[in-house]
């Protein structure tokens, strides 16, 4: 069968994530610290207006864009948390944050752009853009800089073939995040070289110090940015499969056209309980906040009890832990977690090379498990 693959998609290969859980499937003894996704179930009045879009008839198409009444709600919500301005014609409701992500290579990108993304960094640019023959190049990101994209390190991966830069802050896999001072500094450099960034800010309602600053809101920035959100983070609603982008109406009218043949529209389901959220969710991201407020400073003080080097994270719900002092790869040491000390945790190497030395600890779970998985965790390394 081999023969009628198409050429750019066999050599892509599948997820670090996907694969190390594959690897790990049958220690199903092991407690997972692993995934990605919160562990609250999506809040009830939310969920509800689901179940009202059923009982009531919603269930047809609708526009391409999204509907209306929940791009209105898009355009207020990042008005008012990011003092970002974006009217309805300038916002496509998609398929989570992932078809944003896709979209925004496949309309802005040409064979043999360059474009440039962080190492480590998220699992899904690197082979999106190789998909619509783009080039992905890499700057490094360093735990000494707090995992902060560091400008002089920016300028020097930049060629004349350069298009694009991917920004992902609050961050995954790191749990950084970059300040306004931060920001301004590669706005500076965006401008400068007339890039465009895609920036995926999906994790922007968990911060952990001060509030979140989008790129879009930088001065000057709005015309070099399509920002991306969605409500898998914030909400608790990954299985809606619900997220957004906001860019300049050119292109997000070019995004409609691939949107509408892809896919016409993202479930009508979702959009109705996507409204509710944007309008009565303030309370629900607060909540589930709170808690993750509490696993972090939990999870952080074990390290540090265990004399791990932890960088701090001040966003998402991740701890970036070194543990290059025990001489084993990262895939090696996680390996061994999952099938001596029971604990599944991603290998930094999932997310790029310079993951290498470091595990993904999630604490997108509830703390007796995170008790039971650090206190497995102490006694696999006492064993090393
Ligand atoms: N971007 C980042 C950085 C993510 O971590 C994720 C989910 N793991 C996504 C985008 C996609 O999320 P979704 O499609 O569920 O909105």
């Amino acid at each position: 069968m081999n023969k009628y693959l198409n050429d750019v998609v066999k050599e892509i290969k599948p997820s670090g994530i996907r694969r190390f859980f594959d690897l790990s499937l049958g220690a199903t003894d092991a407690i997972p610290l692993s995934v990605g996704e919160p562990d609250f179930d999506t809040p009830k009045h939310i969920a509800q207006k689901g179940i009202e879009a059923i009982e009531n008839g919603n269930t047809f198409y609708t526009p391409n864009a999204g509907l209306l009444e929940l791009r209105k709600e898009i355009s207020k919500f990042v008005k008012r948390k990011y003092d970002c301005d974006y009217n309805e014609e300038e916002i496509l409701v998609t398929l989570g944050g992932s078809e944003a992500i896709d979209l925004s290579f496949r309309v802005l990108l040409n064979p043999g752009d360059e474009v440039i993304m962080t190492n480590p960094g998220y699992v899904s640019y690197e082979p999106n853009v190789k998909l619509v023959g783009g080039v992905p190049v890499f700057v490094d990101i360093k735990e000494k800089n707090n995992f902060k994209i560091d400008p002089e390190d920016l300028e020097k991966v930049i060629t004349d073939k350069t298009k694009m830069l991917v920004m992902n802050y609050p961050n995954n896999p790191t749990g950084a995040i970059m300040e306004k001072e931060d920001l301004e500094k590669i706005a500076k450099i965006v401008i400068k070289h007339d890039l465009i960034v895609v920036s995926d800010e999906i994790y922007s309602e968990l911060t952990y110090k001060g509030k979140h600053v989008s790129l879009a809101s930088i001065e000057g920035m709005k015309n070099h940015v399509v920002l991306i959100n969605g409500f898998s983070k914030s909400f608790a609603m990954t299985g809606w499969r619900l997220g957004y982008v906001c860019a300049d109406k050119d292109i997000i009218k070019q995004m409609i056209k691939v949107h509408q043949y892809t896919a016409i529209c993202v479930s009508t389901i979702s959009q109705f309980a996507g409204i509710e959220a944007l309008k009565n969710g303030d309370d629900d991201i607060e909540k589930m906040k709170e808690q993750y407020v509490i696993r972090r400073k939990y999870l952080l003080q074990r390290f540090k009890d265990m004399g791990l080097d932890c960088y701090v994270p001040y966003g998402a719900f991740y701890c970036f832990v070194n543990i290059s002092k025990f001489g084993l790869s990262s895939e090696e040491f996680a390996l061994r977690l999952v099938f001596e000390g029971k604990v599944i945790v991603i290998p930094g190497t999932a997310f790029g090379s310079k993951g290498e030395g470091f595990l993904r600890v999630s604490y997108a779970y509830s703390i007796e498990d995170l008790k039971e998985g650090m206190d497995r965790f102490e006694r696999f390394i006492q064993t090393l």
